[in-house]
This record gives structure tokens, C-alpha cells and sequence, in this order.
């Protein structure tokens, strides 16, 4: 019935687990579609080209952005990111819902240019906890814990610009959440007014 699917935007601080909801959320759900974004950062231990990533060289990237072939992007930890834009419009435009997790800067970009997407925001609990979370991960340099923990308050600072905020407490009940986002909003009658009277359009006999 929907002439067009959801661009579900996903973003929040380092360490309150947006990653991990995303994937609860595609594990559960067949129905969504993931963005797989470019960057010129270096793959991890067992990222794969085309699934985790799309990794360009910077000069790549930088043609990219010349031919307006990214939604948005932006520097991330000293790393260009990019949503693909081809790939995302068509799936919206047949109807078909697609999440970005993204940085805060690429959402808000997102929002300039397509201000009828789903908005999400994922905070942690607490800052204790946001801080236990990053420092568990075991990954991040004593400068990168730093960096990552002190822009924590900058981005929660940045709420107001979306729609609905997630506190991720439990994985499950913050992914039970996110669904019910969804389902809301696939049902939200505004954008749908046309489709709904098309299919129910006056008959020539009955009501
Ligand atoms: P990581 O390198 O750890 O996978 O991701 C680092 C950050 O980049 C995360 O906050 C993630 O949400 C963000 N990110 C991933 N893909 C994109 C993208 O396409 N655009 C923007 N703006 N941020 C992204």
C-alpha cells in the first residue's frame, strides 16, 4: 500500500551501541534493507568490500563527492564516510525501507536533503556506562578513548533534531523499540493520503 519506504537514520554517541541494535534489528526483521556505506578507513580483521564497507582510496572518495554520488558525508575520526546515493533512493522510491547508522553530521545532512525520514537517536543509560562500554571494547587507543568519551556530550547535545531517542539499556528491549518505531511509522497517513485513496477510490455501486 506505501508508494514509498521509510529512509530510517540511525545515529548516537560511540559506545551506546547502535551497531548492535542495527544488527539485532536486521536479524529479526527481513523487510529492511541496510545501506552499506564507503570509506577510506582500513578494512578490520574480517571486514569484507561490499558487505561491511565499500573501501575507497581518498581520491576515489573525492570523485565520489565531485559526481554527488553520496546522500552525505563526513570526516569521522580522520576518516572520510559516505552513503551511497543511488542504491538508497532506489529502494526508497520502490518502497522499500533502508537504515543508515551513521555518524551525527551525516544525519543531519540526511536531514537537510530528505527531511521525511524516520530519525533515531541511541543513548546509552548513563556516562558511567558509556564510558565502561568504550573502555570494554578493548580497541581504542588511550587518544582515541579520550576523543570519543569528550565528543559524547557534543552529539547527545544534538537530540532535538531527530524524531525519537532509544535508551539502550538491553539490547532486546531497545531492538523491541526500534521495531515498533517502524511499524509506526509505516503506518503514519501523512505521505500515504493518495496510495490509501487509490486503492479505496469510490465505486460505481456500494458506498
Ligand atoms: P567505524 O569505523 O567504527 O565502523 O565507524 C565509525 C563511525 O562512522 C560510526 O559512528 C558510524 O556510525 C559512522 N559511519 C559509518 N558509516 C557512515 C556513513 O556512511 N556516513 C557517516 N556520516 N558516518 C558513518
Amino acid at each position: 500500500m506505501r508508494t514509498k519506504g521509510l529512509l530510517i537514520v540511525v545515529s548516537g554517541p560511540s559506545g551506546a551501541g547502535k551497531g548492535t541494535i542495527c544488527k539485532e534489528l536486521l536479524n529479526r526483521r527481513d523487510d529492511i534493507n541496510i545501506s552499506v556505506s564507503a570509506t577510506t578507513r582500513e578494512p578490520r580483521n574480517g571486514e569484507k568490500h561490499g558487505v561491511n564497507y565499500f573501501f575507497l582510496g581518498r581520491d576515489e572518495f573525492e570523485s565520489g563527492i565531485e559526481k554527488d554520488a553520496f546522500l552525505e558525508h563526513a570526516t569521522v575520526y580522520n576518516n572520510l564516510y559516505g552513503t551511497p546515493k543511488d542504491y538508497v533512493m532506489e529502494k526508497v522510491n520502490a518502497g522499500e525501507d533502508v537504515l543508515l547508522e551513521i555518524d551525527i553530521q551525516g544525519a543531519l545532512q540526511v536531514k537537510e536533503r530528505y527531511p521525511e525520514g524516520v530519525f533515531i537517536f541511541i543513548l546509552p543509560p548513563s556516562y558511567e556506562e558509556l564510558r565502561k562500554r568504550i573502555i570494554g571494547r578493548g580497541s581504542e587507543t588511550e587518544e582515541s578513548l579520550k576523543t570519543r568519551f569528550s565528543s559524547a556530550y557534543d552529539e547527545i547535545k544534538l537530540v532535538n533534531h531527530y524524531d525519537y531517542f532509544i535508551i539502550n539499556d538491553e539490547v532486546d528491549k531497545a531492538t523491541d523499540l526500534m521495531v515498533s518505531i517502524i511499524v509506526a511509522e509505516r503506518n503514519r497517513v501523512m505521505g500515504n493520503v493518495e496510495e490509501i485513496m487509490r486503492t479505496f477510490k469510490k465505486e460505481e455501486k456500494g458506498c
